[in-house]
């Protein structure tokens, strides 16, 4: 026989000697290993031409690497899928070459078919899971070899359209050197994983998406490739943004900004509140929130409050809070419960240092109501409270008094001793008088050095004892030590039948009266 120089029987692969034949080749000699592992007997094997042996033979291109073999002399490598009926069941890895007699020695060797057949279900479970998928699935070689539905979506190319590409050209220009320079090493066989956190794709429809990308290196079909995965991650980035952005915004803000949970534990804060409230993020951090409770208030007012936000409502409310040192703070603050699956989850407190403001508030309000010189009620105030009691009798009833009081011979005092001193006496009188007044009482600075004060509850007897009272305590009182000076009062209670000037008309005229009949004296004065 023509082989026997090559003794087939202990080549450790199996062989087949092929002969050109009638623009085929038919097999002329084989060994053992090789009908076995075909499961064919020599006589339905040797004589046979390929045509009849081996299926799709044009179309797995196994015809023109014989006739190329037969006819250039170079030897050619092999990686032959086989099927039966249809279906891959192995694969044959070998070579062809061409003998001095010019037939064609093809070894190959079976791979390992139980191998083959796991590589068949992990294909069609690939192939299921990359269709399903919402990650874009790509393989390549020197182009796109195959590509899932969500990759054509993805990048608006047809399949046919990525057949013709290679597979860095989707990428943005200034990707490409990096990812050729990588698929040229997974092509001549290198195995490696990449990951490429951010791609820049763009489409066939000219949009650039932002994508995660990651390649193995996988060799299928008789050569090295690379299948990849895809993520548009455009979406990510742009939430990412927009929460960085909120972030800082949130650190930036000049507002207190807390989140916590149902349980009232602190799960976030910025960095304004925990500054304003002595405290390090960390100490707030898993905290509960009534570490800024400031005592002030009684339980009920907390309970109002989480029975609000409980309630899924929002609170609003001006409130004191304390710092770590304890120091108070006035702040404005608006809670917002926040849902989740239809329950409330969460709540964010926003929330304004306002301790200056009130202060000022408080300052404006008493810069309207008061006196400067002496501190008691300025006449605005004074009015004012009059004019409530005589709203509020014609409610209740209830009866009120006034006495309207002059210091005697005010002006011959300051030409003696001086306006200054003049000064400390009013403040004085006022001081004393205050002392002696009952909480509800109001006392106000009528003008100059004339004064007013409302009793509420008070009938004529009462007014009048207390009018006198007061005439007293000043006429004993020696201010500095050294001052003397006396008051003369009107004492009217108001009747109901009159307005607020019918009756401040019948006060003065009280005053005027006690003046007249010598000073130092109260007048009570019944009717005009
Ligand atoms: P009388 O009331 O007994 O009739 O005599 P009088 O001298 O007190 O007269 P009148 O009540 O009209 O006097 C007003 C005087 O009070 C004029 C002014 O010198 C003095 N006076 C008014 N306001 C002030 C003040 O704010 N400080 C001082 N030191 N004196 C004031
Ligand atoms: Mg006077
Ligand atoms: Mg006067």
């Amino acid at each position: 026989m023509q082989t026997e120089g090559i003794g087939l029987e202990y080549f450790p692969y199996n062989a087949i000697i092929l002969e050109y034949y009638k623009h085929s080749f038919r097999v002329i000699d084989t060994n053992e290993r090789t009908l076995q592992s075909e499961g064919i007997s020599r006589e339905n094997f040797i004589g046979k031409k390929i045509d009849d042996l081996v299926e799709n033979l044009t179309e797995i291109g196994f015809y023109k690497d014989l006739l190329s073999v037969y006819n250039t002399g170079e030897r050619k490598d092999l990686y032959l899928p086989f099927y039966q009926k249809n279906k891959l069941t192995k694969y044959h890895k070998g070579t062809i070459q061409r003998l001095p007699n010019k037939t064609l020695l093809l070894a190959y060797k079976d791979i390992d078919n139980s191998q083959d057949l796991k590589l068949q279900e992990s294909l069609e479970k690939f192939e299921k899971i990359s269709n399903n998928s919402l990650f874009g699935v790509f393989m390549f070689k020197e182009t796109y070899t195959y590509a899932n539905e969500a990759f054509l979506k993805m990048t608006g190319y047809s399949f046919e359209e990525l057949q013709t590409m290679r597979p860095w050209e989707l990428a943005n220009p200034s990707a490409h050197k990096e990812l050729k320079k990588n698929i040229q090493r997974r092509l001549s066989g290198e195995i490696f994983l990449s990951t490429y956190e951010k791609v820049q794709l763009h489409t066939k429809d000219g949009r650039d998406l932002c994508i995660k990308l990651s390649v193995e290196s996988v060799y299928y079909e008789g050569g090295y490739g690379g299948i990849g995965t895809v993520v548009d991650i455009s979406d990510v980035i742009e939430k990412k943004h927009k929460l960085r952005l909120l972030a800082q915004a949130l650190e930036q803000t000049d507002n207190m900004l807390m989140i916590s949970d149902v349980n009232g534990y602190i799960t976030y804060i910025n960095d304004i509140l925990a500054t304003t409230f002595e405290y390090t993020k960390e100490e707030l951090l898993g905290a509960k929130t009534n570490i800024f409770k400031s005592g002030r208030y009684e339980n009920s007012f907390y309970e109002d409050l989480w029975n609000t936000i409980l309630a899924g409502e929002n609170y609003h409310n001006k409130i004191v809070n304390k710092t770590k040192s304890g120091k108070f703070i006035d702040v404005e603050l608006n809670i917002t419960p926040i849902y989740a699956n239809g329950k409330v989850e969460s709540f964010v407190a926003t929330s304004k240092d306002i301790t200056e403001e009130t202060s000022t508030q408080k300052r404006l309000h008493e810069l309207a109501t008061k006196d400067a010189l002496t501190k008691i009620s300025n006449r605005y105030a004074i009015s004012k409270y009059i004019h409530e009691q005589v709203i509020s009798f014609n409610r209740n009833h209830s009866p009120f008094a006034l006495i309207m009081f002059d210091i005697d011979r005010f002006k011959i005092f300051n030409d003696t001793y001086g306006h200054y001193v003049g000064d400390l006496v009013l403040i004085d009188v006022c001081q004393e008088i205050s002392k002696n007044l009952r909480p509800l009482d109001r006392f106000g600075r009528w003008g100059g050095e004339e004064f007013m004060i409302m009793l509420p509850d008070t009938k004529e007897e009462e007014a009048l004892l207390a009018a006198q009272k007061i005439r007293k305590l000043i006429e004993n009182i020696s201010i500095n030590g050294n001052y003397h000076v006396t008051i003369s009062a009107g004492v009217c209670v108001y009747r109901g039948d009159e307005t607020r000037l019918e009756l401040l008309n019948r006060v003065d005229k009280a005053l005027y009266e006690a003046k007249e009949s010598g000073r130092n004296r109260v007048v009570l004065k019944k009717s005009l």
